[in-house]
C-alpha cells in the first residue's frame, strides 16, 4: 500500500483496482504502436505508467489524506453493486472497504469526502447498497462537491449512455443531508484546498496538501496517464472541453513543476507519484 507523508500530513492510496489499458480506450488519435513512439521520446514513460507493448498502466484508487484531526477520502473510485454499461464495472463485489480499514480507515472515521469531479469512477463509495437502498458508505463525513460540477451532472447524461451515476452515488448523499456544495477553489482545512482545474469537466478540481512548507498535488483527471504530461496537448476522449483541458495543463504545470511539489496521479500506474521537471515542449515526471 503507497503512502507518502507531507509535513506533517500522510497520504495513503487505497488501491481498488490496477490494470494494463489500452490507449485506444482513453485516447482518439493513439493507438498501442504511437504510445510505444512517444515513450521512445520520453524513456521515463518506462516501465511505470506504460510498458513495451504499448498498453497504458492505469489504477483507479481513493487517496486518503490525514491531516491528524481529518481524515480527507479524494475520490471513491467505481463501488460495489452498482449497475453499469462497462461490464469491467458493473455489480463489482471487491474488499476495498475491507483494504480501506485494514489500512486504518474504517468507513466511519472518515470526515470529508472529496470527488475532484463526478465521474463514474471517482464518486462509486459514495454510496453503498443496504437492504436495496443507497445510503452513504461514510456516515459520519461531509460529502464536498463544487456546485458548478453538481449542477453540471444533475442535468447532463452520464459519461456512459444508461449508467445513473448522479442518481446513486451524488443524490443519495444530498437527500441524507452530508453534502455541501462549495466554490472550486475551496479551502478544506490549514493543510488542504483546491485548485480549480477545469476542462476534463466543468468543476474539475486538482487538491493542493500543504504542511511544514512541503506540497503536493492530487492530479484527478486533467490528467489521466503520464503521456499528457510529456505532451499536455494530448486529450483524452472523456473530456467534456478538450481545449480547456489543454489549457489548463498549459496553465498550472508550470507551477506544479517546481521540482520539489510532489505530484500525485490519481489513475498513474505504481509508484504514481513524483516531481515534475521541464523537458522539451513538456514536462517529465521523476519518480
Ligand atoms: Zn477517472
Amino acid at each position: 500500500m503507497l503512502s507518502w507523508t507531507i509535513g506533517q500530513v500522510k497520504i495513503t492510496s487505497i488501491v481498488e483496482s490496477e490494470t494494463p489499458t489500452s490507449p485506444r480506450f482513453m485516447f482518439a488519435d493513439v493507438d498501442k504502436n504511437g504510445v510505444i513512439e512517444r515513450a521512445a521520446k520520453a524513456p521515463w514513460l518506462l516501465p511505470h505508467f506504460v510498458n513495451d507493448q504499448g498498453y497504458l498502466l492505469q489504477k483507479i484508487q481513493c487517496l486518503v489524506i490525514e491531516t491528524g484531526e481529518r481524515r480527507i477520502a479524494v475520490d471513491t473510485c467505481i463501488g460495489n453493486d452498482k449497475e453499469r454499461s462497462n461490464e469491467l464495472w458493473s455489480h463489482l463485489q471487491g474488499p476495498f472497504l475491507d483494504d480501506m480499514a485494514a489500512a486504518g480507515y474504517p468507513p466511519e472515521s472518515i470526515t470529508h469526502v472529496v470527488c475532484t469531479h463526478l465521474h463514474v469512477d471517482h464518486v462509486g463509495w459514495n454510496t453503498r447498497l443496504v437492504d436495496g437502498a443507497w445510503v452513504p458508505t461514510f456516515p459520519n463525513a461531509r460529502y464536498l462537491f463544487v456546485e458548478t460540477e453538481h449542477e453540471h451532472w444533475k442535468t447532463t447524461e452520464s459519461l456512459f449512455e444508461g449508467d445513473d451515476v448522479f442518481g446513486d452515488s451524488v443524490a443519495p448523499i444530498s437527500e441524507a443531508g452530508l453534502a455541501d456544495l462549495v466554490e472550486a477553489d475551496h479551502r478544506v482545512c490549514d493543510e488542504v484546498s483546491f485548485q480549480p482545474t477545469p476542462g476534463h469537466t466543468p468543476g474539475h478540481i486538482s487538491v493542493v496538501i500543504e504542511s511544514d512548507g512541503d506540497r503536493a498535488i492530487i492530479t484527478g483527471d486533467m490528467t489521466h496517464n503520464p503521456l499528457q504530461i510529456a505532451d499536455p496537448d494530448l486529450s483524452t476522449m472523456f473530456d467534456t472541453d478538450s481545449d480547456a483541458a489543454r489549457s489548463t495543463r498549459r496553465a498550472v504545470f508550470p507551477g506544479w513543476a517546481d521540482g520539489t511539489t510532489l505530484v500525485i496521479g490519481t489513475h498513474f500506474g505504481s509508484p504514481t507519484a513524483g516531481t515534475m521537471h521541464p523537458d522539451g515542449d513538456g514536462y517529465r515526471l521523476q519518480v
